[in-house]
C-alpha cells in the first residue's frame, strides 16, 4: 500500500482553506512529502486505515525521504500498538491544537489528543494525551464519526471484538475433553466459559464476553443480583441448530448453548454482584453471535 505522499507542485492553500502550518514546510518554504501513516486530522486518520485512499494534505511529514522500507513509523504500527486507557464500548477523543508562542502561520504547531468517556467527561486531563502518531496505532477500535461542541473538535472510537476489555484478563486451559476460559477482573474470576471438546469459536467470542464483564466494583464473591423471573429476557434466541438456556443459581448464573438438543457445546458461568440483567444478556448475545458462526 502506498505510504509515501509526494507534495503537489504548487499548492495555493490547504484543502481546508486554513493555510499550512510550519510542519508542512521545509527550510526553503516548499512543501514536504507526507507519510500516509501519520494523520493529522480525522479524515486523514480514516485514510490511514487503508492508505490506497490517502492523499497528500492531512498528514505529517515523511521522515525518511521516501525510503518506506524499514521506516520506524511503519514498524511502530505493528510493534507499538496504542492501548485505549478506558474500559468502555466507545470513547470520545478530543483534539486540542497547540500553538507556538510566535504564531507566524495560521495552523497549529502540534496537537494533544485527550481520551474521554464522552462529551460530559471533565476529568480526562488525568490521562496521558496521545499524539496523532499514537492515535494512528490504535488497533481493534473502529474510527467513528467526527464530533464538535463548544469546547472543540474530536472524533469517536468504537470498540470491536478484535480487542478484549481493558482490565479483563482472559486465560485459556485446554484439557483432552474440554477447554476452559477464565475471565478475571481485579484478580477475581467473574466468568468462566467451558467448551465441550474442541472450541468452536475464535478469540472474538472471548473478547465479546470480556466486554460484558463487570468492572472491579462488581468483581467479588457476592450473589449475582438477577432473579429467575428474568430468565426469559436474558435467554438468547436460538440460532441455526443452537439453543440457549439460562439457569439462575444461588451464587451463579449459567448460560448454556446446546446443539441439536443433545450435546452441550458451551457453558458460561457468571459470578459476582456486577452481573446485572443487561450484562448477562450481553454475555449471552456474545455466545449467540460467535458460536453461531461455525454451526451454519
Ligand atoms: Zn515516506
Ligand atoms: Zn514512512
Ligand atoms: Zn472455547
Amino acid at each position: 500500500m502506498p505510504l509515501h505522499l509526494p507534495a503537489p507542485e504548487a499548492p495555493a492553500a490547504g484543502p481546508d482553506g486554513k493555510g499550512w502550518n510550519r510542519l508542512s514546510l521545509n527550510a526553503h518554504g516548499g512543501f514536504l512529502a507526507q507519510c500516509a501513516l501519520r494523520p493529522r486530522r480525522w479524515g486523514a486518520l480514516l485514510e490511514s486505515q487503508d492508505t490506497r485512499r490517502a492523499r497528500w494534505g492531512g498528514f505529517g511529514p515523511c521522515i525518511r525521504r521516501g525510503q518506506c522500507d524499514g521506516c520506524p513509523v511503519r514498524e511502530a504500527l505493528y510493534g507499538q500498538c496504542t492501548v485505549v486507557p478506558v474500559n468502555a464500548p466507545r470513547v470520545l477523543v478530543r483534539v486540542e491544537p497547540v500553538f507556538a508562542r510566535d504564531a507566524r502561520f495560521c495552523g497549529p504547531d502540534g496537537y494533544r489528543l485527550w481520551i474521554t468517556t464522552g462529551p460530559d467527561d471533565r476529568n480526562y486531563g488525568d490521562r496521558q494525551p496521545w499524539t496523532w502518531d499514537q492515535a494512528a496505532r490504535v488497533q481493534g477500535w473502529d474510527i467513528g464519526r467526527m464530533y464538535a461542541d463548544e469546547h472543540g473538535e474530536g472524533f469517536w472510537l468504537e470498540r470491536t471484538t478484535r480487542v478484549s476489555a481493558l482490565g479483563c484478563v482472559i486465560t485459556t486451559r485446554a484439557r483432552p475433553s474440554f477447554t476452559r476460559h477464565a475471565f478475571r477482573v481485579a484478580r477475581c474470576r467473574v466468568a468462566s466459559l467451558h467448551c465441550a471438546g474442541e472450541c468452536t469459536h475464535d478469540t472474538e467470542l472471548l473478547n465479546a464476553i470480556s466486554h460484558a464483564c463487570p468492572g472491579p466494583e462488581g468483581a467479588n464473591e457476592e450473589r449475582v443480583p438477577v432473579r429467575w423471573t428474568q430468565v426469559p429476557e436474558m435467554t438468547p434466541q436460538p440460532t441455526g441448530r443452537i439453543r440457549f438456556g439460562v439457569d439462575v443459581r444461588p451464587m451463579t448464573v449459567q448460560v448454556t448453548a446446546t446443539e441439536d438438543t443433545r450435546c452441550q457445546m458451551a457453558r458460561l458461568t457468571l459470578t459476582g454482584s456486577g452481573w446485572t440483567t443487561e450484562r448477562v444478556r450481553a454475555a449471552g448475545e456474545a455466545l449467540r453471535a460467535h458460536l453461531a458462526d461455525r454451526a451454519n
